[in-house]
């Protein structure tokens, strides 16, 4: 439910998009979603990479701001050439595996909410992930010293910082109600205990618990995303306790591999799979489209038996 490509994310994934989907049938998937990146409305958004965008710029450190005359135009036409792309690709595969297209909906500010309406309003768009990838508008899973930036304006400690991306996530998820939430936990990647149960910090376990009902509520699929394993934590995201929590709430559950080149897709399936065995889990969904029908793509909630996905599944 979640990958991005080189050909349309270039500053930090692989491959061409056709060949994500290749791949994606060659693991046995019968389901795939291209989910690129979504554009960024203001140049202080932009990750350093993208700073090489711009003939403008020169030497740009971290967490400085983007020079005047940076622009975030070429963003939106990349934006626009993905989706051309991707109804081609899903035309051609469309024996093969079912394609969906979206994109990773970015939650920086509040003011981001009509950016990703606006560009989830496109036709050709089936749905966007809600992923919160900022606190404080400072990147939290990019690096070590954009992290402590984030959590020294979140007062100094993983724990308010936490909370902070919690009822931010929780702003984005009233706002958008977003069909699938990106990686629930991301928060925990670059923290000094990664692995830490979330119950032991009371504040943000409330506000964690807060945010899965409100997706229960919402309908929305839960990402079980693998590459927190890829990434070296223990447990995918959302860790066990929150996983566990939203299952007794009746949560559905997706599977995701957030990859971002051919090598990445699937990586960790069968390690994921595992994980939701030994939490009980029988069942995931998917989003599902009368698939041969271009115009009015319905989309629906599809159940799939975990043993199935399984079976299916080549590494
Ligand atoms: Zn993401
Ligand atoms: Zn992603």
């Amino acid at each position: 439910m979640h990958s991005h490509s080189g050909q349309f994310c270039p500053g930090h994934a692989k491959d061409q998009l056709e060949e994500m989907i290749q791949a994606a049938i060659v693991r046995g998937m019968q389901t795939f979603a291209l989910t690129e990146h979504m554009p960024r409305n203001s140049n202080d958004d932009l990750y350093p990479e993208e700073v090489t965008l711009s003939p403008f710029s020169t030497s740009i450190t971290k967490i400085s701001k983007i020079e005047a005359g940076d622009t975030i135009e070429p963003l939106f036409a990349r934006h626009e050439a993905f989706l051309i792309e991707a109804v081609r690709l899903r035309q051609k595969y469309s024996d093969e595996v079912n394609i969906l297209i979206g994109f990773e909906g970015d939650w920086i500010r509040p003011s981001y909410a009509n950016l990703i309406l606006g560009l989830a309003s496109d036709p050709t768009v089936d749905f966007f992930i809600g992923s919160v990838h900022h606190v404080h508008q400072i990147p939290i899973d990019y690096d070590a010293t954009f992290y402590k930036a984030a959590r020294d304006a979140a007062g100094g400690t993983d724990e308010l910082l936490f909370e902070d991306y919690f009822d931010s996530q929780y702003e984005m998820l009233k706002a958008l109600k977003p069909k699938v939430v990106g990686h629930f936990d991301l928060i925990r990647l670059l923290s000094d205990e990664p692995d830490r149960d979330l119950r032991e910090m009371k504040g943000v376990w409330e506000k964690a618990v807060r945010n899965l009902k409100l997706v229960v509520k919402q309908g929305g699929l839960m990402e079980i995303n693998s590459a927190g394993l890829r990434k070296g934590l223990k447990e995918p995201y959302p860790g066990r306790a929150l996983c566990g929590e939203f299952l007794k709430m009746g949560g559905k559950l997706t599977l995701s591999d957030d990859s971002h080149g051919t090598a990445q897709v699937g990586t960790n399936y069968l390690r994921a799979i595992e994980y939701l065995e030994t939490l009980g889990v029988k069942e995931l969904f998917t989003l599902d489209t009368n698939r041969h029908i271009a115009a009015q793509r319905n989309l629906s909630i599809r159940s799939v038996s975990l043993s199935s996905v399984k079976e299916s599944f080549r590494a």
